[in-house]
């Protein structure tokens, strides 16, 4: 079934809807610029092809197969600000719901084949949203081979 959106009843609503942007959004830009200042080389949207999903990654360390993704706190239903519209509450629940999904199954495909999905919600400060990928890249003991 096509979901299509509905009219935005309040300028809230609007903003929102705007905020659907698939690729750099602001949190990513923020979090690569900071990543590359700390000396990390990375792939921006690198295709990662794994089990029949294909998915671009925020941020891609191809050799350490590290995929890093910037989650939005209201499409991907943060628990601490993943508010949903009170109007068209249907058509919102099927579609966070469905995001939900998605992400799964998209960490589930990634993950068999030898990938590790790193997810930040895009209200992780920025120091700490570094040292996580520094952690994932150390856990993977492949540091040296994607950072300067
Ligand atoms: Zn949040």
């Amino acid at each position: 079934m096509k979901l299509s959106a509905p009219a935005p009843t309040s300028g809230a609503a609007t903003l929102v809807m705007r905020g659907n942007r698939k690729f750099n959004t602001q949190p990513e830009r923020r979090l690569r610029s900071y990543l590359h200042r700390q000396g990390f080389r990375f792939r921006v949207h690198f295709e990662v092809r794994a089990n029949g999903v294909r998915v671009r990654p925020d941020i891609v360390f191809p050799r350490s197969r590290l995929a890093v993704m910037v989650d939005g706190c209201f499409w991907h239903a943060c628990p601490a600000h993943g508010t949903r519209p009170t109007s068209n509450r249907e058509y919102w629940n099927l579609k966070l719901a469905r995001n939900l999904a998605r992400d799964r199954r998209v960490d589930t495909a990634l993950n068999e084949e030898g990938w590790f999905v790193l997810r930040i919600w895009e209200h992780i400060a920025i120091e700490e949203a570094g040292s996580m990928v520094r952690s994932a890249l150390d856990m993977k003991g492949l540091v040296r081979t994607d950072v300067r």
